[in-house]
């Protein structure tokens, strides 16, 4: 599949992750910037990522009228009964603040011992095509949630999360082992799958 993809997220993070992981899937992903996207805000007020993640490869797709994909991703915590969830950018009240987000994850989760600290970071992937179809695909990778941050990898909560399986945080492993087993790259395989089945 050699069409460009407009990936809707502004995260470069987000958009680095995305690059590397569908880098041998022959998808051609760019930036709203590189598809002269005017600068605008959506508005994230859905209950799930599954709503989000498609008002937002929609709402880009509307502009540019090409096939655009967004992420809409989160940290779930068992023991908050999923929180912070869909709110997880913005978990400390201001928006893109992972400093404080951390510290305020630590802060609810200092008298809960390590075993009852089960997590999962969870990304849903649409993407939305010019007559208005689209495919959703979720990813998930399972943790525990550590109360030190650890390493400077990554973004977000990745300090924070030690993946199933691994005794080491995201923040601490290299980016290509983060890239071969996140949440993010589950759903785009689950993406890849799907698009495979419809011929692409
Ligand atoms: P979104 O941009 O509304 O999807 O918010 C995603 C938020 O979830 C980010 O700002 C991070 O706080 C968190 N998040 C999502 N994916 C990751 C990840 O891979 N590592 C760390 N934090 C993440």
């Amino acid at each position: 599949m050699d069409t460009i993809i407009v990936a809707a997220t502004q995260n470069k993070h987000k958009i680095k992750e995305i690059e590397a992981i569908t880098g041998d899937f022959g998808l051609n992903i760019i930036s709203r910037g590189e598809a002269d996207i005017p600068d605008v805000e959506i508005i994230e007020d859905g209950n799930t990522f599954e709503e989000n993640s498609y008002k937002k490869a929609y709402e880009i797709m509307k502009l540019c009228g090409k096939i655009t994909i967004a992420d809409d991703s989160g940290l779930e915590v068992d023991c908050l009964d999923g929180a912070p969830g869909v709110y997880s950018a913005r978990f400390a009240g201001v928006d893109g603040d992972d400093e404080a987000n951390n510290r305020k994850l630590i802060d609810l989760l200092k008298d809960i011992p390590y075993e009852k600290r089960t997590a999962r970071f969870v990304s849903v992937i649409t993407m939305v095509f010019p007559d208005g179809d689209s495919i959703v695909a979720r990813g998930e990778v399972e943790g525990h949630i550590v109360l030190q941050p650890q390493g400077n990898n990554g973004f977000g909560y990745d300090p924070l999360f030690v993946p199933e399986g691994c005794d080491k945080t995201f923040g601490q492993i290299e980016p290509e082992i983060k890239n071969s087993m996140s949440h993010r790259a589950n759903a785009l395989k689950a993406l890849r799958k799907k698009l495979e089945e419809r011929g692409f």
